[in-house]
């Protein structure tokens, strides 16, 4: 999932001879074929070269054509669709079994439903089921783009699967339904293209220069719980809405060096929201599979270090609390498709002598490494898992089952019992929002048809009410919850120092990820739990309308800033034409009281129909209203985007945000920002949460082709200079404010810098925080709100400036003035964290007047994965404030 690498060397294909060494392939890829096979073409004959040779990568489109003749040959073998990927592309995947149960395949499929939504469903009937039912087993590869192994297998696999009539396989075929899933369709071409444009050159092995996804690239495995991308809410619907299997594979290829893959048992900590029978099944599995590595003699096979299953966006860790097996593994990485040789001193000090451990009893001794090692480990582990599946078919049913039964069970006799969400809320969007997305993941929501009281709380109809009793209770408890991350330096001696290893010697151990994520909280979305059973009428809710409109006439009307979808609607006022404007204070109209911010729009000789249109559309509800004393006009703003050759995940984040609430904007590359004159072209730049030295300098020389080399460089600070100064607008974000901090000679310091880890640490927490709502960039936002904190920067405001440029004789008048605040109390909200003391009272987020123009800086990231809707509203603010 990160890359390190240790490459001792590499063989590009210019060195490289034909009479190289077979590929070496595992047992279980090398099956023996039936007469059927005969008129079933192999992957081989259909595209030309095995999939895994070296120099080769397919992309999807050619693995799909695949995949579609297969099916058109053989009666075990479907294609079905789930859906568009984000640049269009169908989302295809196969189901394999045998011809007979292909047959019963809805059969089987109700089954699975049954027993894992088993309301009402009793113990004799649910063993009849588990009986009678095959086990669904979801394998998918190629979710990251580059860990390219595991969808290079899926067209090799899906043929072993359909052809292959030794004892195992024909065992899978009768037992299981095999889904085989391309995670990323537009990862694998996109990857797939690059490498094969520069094989045979100096840049073979070059990392790409743009995401393998039209939006966040490698963060499509973060986003699982709240499914902003189309990819993931294909696969969350196809798996916790209609397939409901019993085991997930989710396979990468970022093994820990010098081990060739990493397997179950996980890194510490389990998160305590997944029933201990699922963590069992999860270890099961994992050792079968490295049982089938040592049985095949492939070394190398790891467990227990660094992949920990705390968060739950992973695609795999989102369906534990789904009652699903969950299973990872992260084949070693590889270099495309270009082989790469190791010797035992190329190995980290700790494995040079090679020592054996129960989680790593049959370490790699060194050697070449292919693509074709690494798809035949995948095949390997593909075939342990659906080996595992024909085996304990009726276990993996009926406890699936049992689980979904133990929880809802559980919640019926013990808080939390659920959750209660007010309909109307300050941001009815994003409230609507959260409701959707849990849907999507298969919660089941009600909506209240009566008012009712719980806690001294009186709650209108129409309020939503998520129960923890129900088979998913334990997903729903583990995103509603504030995680409590265990501080893992105490009894430390019960970890074995198992915990990320690398890290350990006193200092905090690093999580693999962020540590809390309560999602309505970083949504801003107002909720409660329920401490006892309700008894109010209900109605099950299916989705959510917003019912947008327009209430009163007139040519001028009001609405709120505090729904993000407003943004939406000042933009499509703006470009169409309208006046619109900010309330500068808090004022009354009609009989109701409005925040400073409300939006103010007069229609002017905008088409009347328009107006409606676009409250439709956004959701948002204009009422007719007048515009109080003092307003500031707003203009539609040219807004770019800064967009090097390093990818960045954030930028792409940043991408997904603008296209969903209907912001137009422009990306500026490197070359673009260094040639100046950036205020004749832009009002808004924005520098995404990106390490300032990808931005300055990026690429270096001879790592990529010349065409993505270097940064924004000296000459793209100068500009970015000149273009505050000239009034321009910029917007830092988190690590890219380090930018103006060091060369814009600003009174303001980072109080974390050289800050060491043990000192302080929050590494994805969410944490308390005031804003100035009469601050432009604060409209909107509650007075306490919260931040998202990963590896933030922390203001304090100096006499002096600081920066390279501290001594220069004329220095542009500056004026700081601080947005948010970390208040003077505790400041964790959910999650973990040390040193808090460091930063109580400390500026989170500063307004700089700088020339003409202003600097933002945000020392947080204000839309973290686009689950922070609620600060995303700092961005959108920043858009417009001039
Ligand atoms: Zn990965």
């Amino acid at each position: 999932m990160q890359v390190r690498g240790w490459v001792s060397a590499l063989l590009p294909r210019s060195l490289f001879l034909a009479a190289a060494a077979a590929l070496a392939l595992s047992a279980a890829a090398a099956l023996a074929l039936s007469p059927a096979a005969a008129q079933v073409t192999s992957p081989e004959e259909h595209l030309g070269f095995k999939p895994g040779a070296d120099f080769h990568l397919l992309t999807y489109e050619e693995a799909l054509s695949y995949f579609e003749r297969l099916a058109g040959e053989s009666d075990r073998m479907l294609v079905l669709d789930m859906g568009e990927t984000s640049e269009g592309r169908r989302m295809k995947y196969g189901v394999i079994s045998s011809a007979e149960n292909l047959r019963r395949l809805d059969r089987y499929r109700e089954i699975n439903r049954r027993i894992s939504l088993p309301q009402g469903l009793e113990d004799a009937e649910a063993r009849l089921l588990a009986e009678e039912g095959k086990a669904i087993v979801w394998i998918d590869g190629g979710l990251h783009g580059t860990e390219v192994a595991p969808a290079q297998l899926l067209p090799q696999l899906a043929y072993d699967l359909v052809t292959g009539e030794d004892r195992q396989t024909v065992a899978i075929r009768e037992n299981v339904i095999a889904l085989l899933v391309f995670a990323n369709p537009d990862g694998m071409t996109i990857v797939s293209d690059w490498y094969m444009k520069n094989v045979g050159t100096p840049y073979e092995t070059s990392p790409i220069p743009w995401l393998y996804h039209k939006y966040v690239g490698h963060d499509n495995n973060r986003d699982s719980f709240m499914g902003n991308l189309v990819e993931t809410r294909n696969m969350n619907r196809a798996h916790s809405l209609e397939w409901f299997p019993e085991i997930l594979y989710n396979q990468h290829q970022t093994g820990p060096f010098p081990a060739r893959i990493w397997i179950p048992p996980d890194a510490e900590p389990t998160n305590p929201n997944v029933h201990p029978l699922i963590v069992r099944w999860k270890s099961l599995i994992g050792t079968a599979m490295g049982k089938a590595f040592d049985e095949n003699g492939q070394p190398g096979a790891i467990s227990r270090i660094r992949y920990d299953t705390w968060y739950p966006g992973y695609a795999t860790q989102v369906v534990d609390g789904h009652n699903v097996a969950s299973i990872l593994t992260e084949t070693q990485l590889y270099r495309y498709a270009t082989p790469q040789h190791f010797t035992v001193n190329d190995f980290p000090e700790e494995h040079r002598d090679l020592t054996k451990g129960v989680f790593y009893p049959s370490p790699w001794l060194g050697g070449w490494w292919r693509l074709g090692d690494a798809v035949a480990y995948n095949a390997t582990a593909c075939m342990a898992v659906l080996d595992v599946a024909a085996r304990y078919r009726f276990e993996l049913l009926y406890d699936k089952y049992k689980v979904g039964r133990e929880v809802m069970e559980r919640f019926r006799g013990e808080p939390p019992y659920g959750y209660i969400v007010p309909r109307e809320q300050p941001d009815r969007s994003s409230t609507a929002l959260l409701v959707e997305r849990m849907l999507g993941n298969g919660i089941e929501v009600y909506s209240a048809e009566d008012a009712f009281e719980h806690n001294g709380i009186r709650y209108p109809a129409g309020t939503f009410i998520l129960p923890t009793s129900q088979p998913f209770g334990l997903f729903l408890k583990n995103i509603f919850e504030r995680q409590s991350y265990p501080d893992l330096r105490k009894y430390s001696h019960i970890w074995q120092g198992l915990v990320n290893p690398e890290d350990w010697e006193g200092a905090p151990l690093r999580p693999y990820d962020g540590v809390g994520w309560t999602l309505p909280i970083q949504m801003g979305v107002k909720y409660w739990e329920m401490t006892s059973l309700l008894t109010v009428p209900v109605t099950k809710v299916d989705s959510v309308d917003l019912e947008g409109g327009v209430a009163g006439g007139g040519g001028s009307y009001l609405f709120e800033h505090a729904d993000n979808r407003s943004v939406s609607a000042a933009m499509a006022l703006l470009q169409a034409g309208a006046t619109v404007r900010w309330a500068d204070a808090p004022f009354a109209a009609g009989g109701r009281s409005y925040d400073a911010g409300t939006y103010v729009v007069e229609t002017g000789r905008m088409p009347a129909g328009r107006l409606r249109e676009i409250a439709r559309e956004t959701g948002v509800r204009l009422t007719s209203g007048s515009a109080p004393g003092s307003t500031t006009a707003l203009q539609l703003p040219r807004i770019g985007l800064h967009t090097g050759w390093v990818a960045s995940m954030d930028a792409g984040w940043i991408t997904y945000i603008f296209d969903e609430y209907g912001i137009p904007f422009e990306r500026v590359t490197n070359a673009g920002i260094r040639s100046g004159h950036l205020a004749d072209r832009f009002d808004v730049l924005i520098l995404a949460d990106q390490d300032a030295a990808q931005i300055l300098e990026g690429h270096r020389i001879g790592t990529v082709p010349p065409d993505y080399v270097g940064g924004i460089g000296d000459e793209g600070v100068l500009a970015l200079k000149a273009f505050v100064r000239e009034g321009g607008r910029l917007v830092c974000n988190n690590s890219s404010c380090d930018i103006p901090i060091e060369h814009f000679a600003l009174p303001v310091v980072d109080v974390l810098d050289g800050v060491p880890a043990d000192s302080f640490n929050c590494p994805g927490a969410l944490l308390r925080a005031d804003f100035d709502t009469r601050h432009p960039l604060a409209y909107g936002m509650p007075e306490r709100d919260m931040v998202f904190f990963s590896r933030g920067r922390v203001f304090e405001v100096r006499e002096e400036a600081g920066g390279e440029e501290a001594s220069a004789p004329a220095r542009e008048p500056v004026v700081v003035e601080p947005v948010a605040r970390y208040p003077d109390e505790p400041l964790l909200l959910s999650g973990w964290m040390i040193g808090d003391e460091r930063i109580r009272g400390k500026a989170a987020a500063l307004d700089v007047s700088y020339g003409e123009g202003k600097i933002f800086l945000f020392g947080f990231n204000t839309h973290n994965r686009a689950q922070a809707r609620s600060t995303m509203r700092l961005l959108f603010n920043a858009l417009l404030y001039r």
